[in-house]
């Protein structure tokens, strides 16, 4: 029996209609049985020491093995291993510890170049960069009032790629810089942009930036790139200004579509390393010296931009769902680099957990 013919059964054929990446979300009891499918699986699947898993696995050239990058433990649950177009592999584990998810083994920081060969930017055009811009805009809203008005605050953008986030905080009226690792994308950015500026290479390598003193840093689908999180996250508080906050959109390892299609989830894509959630972000930002962090649940760009065809019934199980798993396919994260940002940014409709110090 098809898949499909067992969803039309179970559910009906109302649901056919409704886009692959929200059925999970609006079919009658669906989020219960995924549910239940994922805390199975976690029970099931075996939790292997390091050594062992090390003699399992091949290991690329570019690679190497790794234990948590969260909170230390070498022993590795295996779970996944997605696959995609010119025969690119991976395997993913989860930490039995504190259930990070990430590559294993993962890429080498001073082989990252290698994942980014010519060619990354050109699709960065078009209606592809019209759905980003309205991405940004619709997790600024999600935020506000943290990014309605940029006058006279400092921002960076880190990975800044080809400049269209730079451009709607330059309309704002940030004061904005970004850096990118691809020199083609810098070029490109730099045109596209009237006062912003984007540089090549680190940080601490351009002058303007390496003085610090952000209002605001932010990482758009970045984080699930950095090899080395810990060192990339304590120098973005060094940077902040007193008061300051980082935004992160990355997607989310608690997703229901995760829990759903396994190696075949969206998230699994070529060139990303680790997958965090409302569970491990925090114990990245803690680590790093944040006092605090709010997320924003993410229901899906066409929903909360009101140009989805779902009818209205649909859409507020959906959002129900989502809020009840925390499971929406991305995440969004405002962190706050200390009692000052908490004080200024939190309040509204955020609820900011306080971290331990
Ligand atoms: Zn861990």
């Amino acid at each position: 029996m098809t898949k499909r013919l067992l969803g039309r059964l179970m559910y009906g054929k109302r649901y056919n209609r409704v886009p692959w990446g929200q059925r999970v979300y609006v079919r009658p009891g669906e989020r219960l049985i995924r549910e239940a499918q994922w805390k199975r699986l976690i029970r099931s699947a075996p939790v292997m020491a390091l050594a062992d898993y090390e003699r399992s696995r091949p290991l690329g050239e570019i690679e190497e093995f790794l234990s948590c990058m969260m909170c230390g433990e070498s022993r590795q649950q295996p779970l996944f291993e997605p696959t995609g177009g010119n025969g690119w592999r991976y395997h993913v584990v989860r930490c039995p510890s504190c259930g990070f998810l990430y590559r294993n083994p993962n890429v080498r920081p001073e082989r990252l170049g290698d994942l980014y060969a010519t060619g990354y930017n050109s699709f960065l055009t078009g209606k592809y960069a019209a759905n980003r811009q309205r991405r940004y805009d619709l997790t600024m809203k999600a935020f506000s009032p943290v990014f309605d008005e940029g006058k006279e605050r400092r921002l960076l953008d880190f990975g800044s790629g080809v400049g269209l986030f730079l451009e709607l905080a330059e309309q704002r009226g940030f004061e904005s810089f970004g850096v990118d690792l691809s020199p083609e994308s810098v070029a490109q950015a730099n045109e596209r942009l009237s006062k912003a500026r984007t540089f090549h290479g680190a940080p601490e390598d351009v002058p303007e930036i390496a003085a610090g003193g952000f209002d605001v840093i932010t990482l758009w689908s970045v984080l699930a790139h950095l090899p080395r999180p810990l060192d990339d996250f304590a120098k973005f508080r060094s940077l902040l200004a007193p008061g300051g906050v980082l935004l992160i959109l990355t997607v989310n390892a608690r997703s229901l579509l995760l829990k759903a299609y396994g190696s075949e989830w969206s998230g699994f894509t070529k060139n990303h390393l680790m997958f965090y959630s409302s569970e491990t972000v925090p114990t990245l930002l803690r680590r790093t010296g944040f006092a605090g962090v709010a997320f924003a649940p993410h229901y899906g760009d066409t929903i909360e931009a009101g140009t989805t065809a779902l009818p209205e019934d649909l859409r507020r199980r959906l959002r129900r769902n989502v809020e009840l798993s925390d499971g929406g396919n991305m995440m969004r994260v405002l962190a706050f680099a200390d009692e000052e940002a908490i004080g200024r940014w939190g309040g509204g409709p955020l609820t900011v957990h306080r971290f331990d110090t």
